[in-house]
């Protein structure tokens, strides 16, 4: 079984890592022609195109940037769907929006292919770990099918229910990763003009009930988690961009049932402010520069 892979991105690179350490044979394809060369560095067979590699491999996995990329990737006559071999699964782990998934899941049964939806949780330290969590929308034979190449990259690998409600599921964690980010920077910003020390305060809340990912894993605090994005200077990880798309998703899936989401609204802004003053391929971390003296 051939494994292809498109978007080899802070996360694709490392769950392709992860897929050759364990065995597989998979083969790569980004418009980065240096993500391409990286990747065949470390053991991967390298496609011109999506639609070559889309024609010679059995699983397609796709971790892109956005909805509309995604998209691009994967509709019309040259996209993945239609260019995939009969039978193919197509595991789309990018963050993107439920509508979608279940357009693309209909598209893909139409033409005898499945498409799941399996965003991720874990950041860039999870990706490289191994050790992110898959939140998989779509058939349960497709699940099933999926389960042991996403294990390769993953830990817990989470059936949510039919196409789209990955995609939910994730939208409803990162409005929480957006606005626990911003809250731990308050804090740590706080405490430290308070007089303590950072390492101190974070040890403190880690034993404590402010505790949660960012404080421990993520601190957006320079120096507080040495290999965290904000030890250096805020590079790698989870682009404020992105952050910004997740949270105008979370939004969008809001409108319309009413659903109040005055915290994600607020997050949302502060993070275009960072993106505005152009940081916005920063790490999601940089945020706590808005409140640092
Ligand atoms: P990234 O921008 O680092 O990587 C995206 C990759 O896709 C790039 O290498 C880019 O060249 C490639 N690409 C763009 N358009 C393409 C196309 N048409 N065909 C082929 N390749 C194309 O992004 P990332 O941080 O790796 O995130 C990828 C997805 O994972 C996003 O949806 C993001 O929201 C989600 N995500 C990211 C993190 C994180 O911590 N970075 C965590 C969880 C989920």
């Amino acid at each position: 079984m051939e494994i292809g892979f498109i978007g080899l991105g802070h996360m694709g690179f490392p769950m392709v890592s992860n897929l050759l350490a364990a065995g597989n044979i998979v083969r790569v394809y980004d418009t980065s022609d240096a993500a391409i060369s990286l990747a065949v560095e470390r053991g991967a067979l390298a496609a011109h195109s999506a639609v070559e590699l889309a024609q010679c491999v059995d699983v397609i996995i796709t971790m892109l940037p956005t909805p509309a990329v995604v998209r691009g990737v994967f509709c019309g006559p040259e996209g993945v769907i239609a260019q995939a071999k009969q039978n193919t699964l197509i595991i789309d782990c990018s963050t993107s929006d439920p509508g979608t998934a279940v357009e693309l899941e209909a598209l893909a049964a139409a033409l005898g292919k499945t498409v799941l939806d399996a965003p991720v949780s874990g950041g860039v330290p999870g990706a490289k770990a191994g050790t992110l969590t898959f939140m998989v929308g779509g058939s349960p034979s497709g699940f099933l099918a999926a389960k042991p190449i996403l294990s390769a990259m993953g830990k817990n690998i989470v059936h949510c229910g039919t196409a789209g409600s990955g995609q939910a599921a994730k939208l409803c964690n990162n409005l929480l990763l957006g606005v626990s980010t911003i809250a731990v920077s308050e804090s740590m910003c706080l405490g430290v003009s308070l007089g303590l020390e950072p390492d101190v305060l974070a040890q403190i809340i880690n034993t404590s009930s402010g505790h949660c990912w960012v404080s421990e894993v993520y601190n957006p605090y320079p120096g507080v988690v040495k290999d965290a994005p904000a030890s250096n200077d805020f590079s790698g990880g989870f682009a404020c961009d992105l952050m910004i798309k997740d949270l105008s998703l979370a939004l969008d899936a809001a409108h319309g049932m009413r659903q109040p989401l005055p915290m994600t609204s607020v997050s949302k802004q502060l993070f275009q402010v960072l993106s505005h003053q152009g940081h916005g391929e920063k790490d999601i971390s940089a945020i706590v520069r808005m409140f640092k003296k």
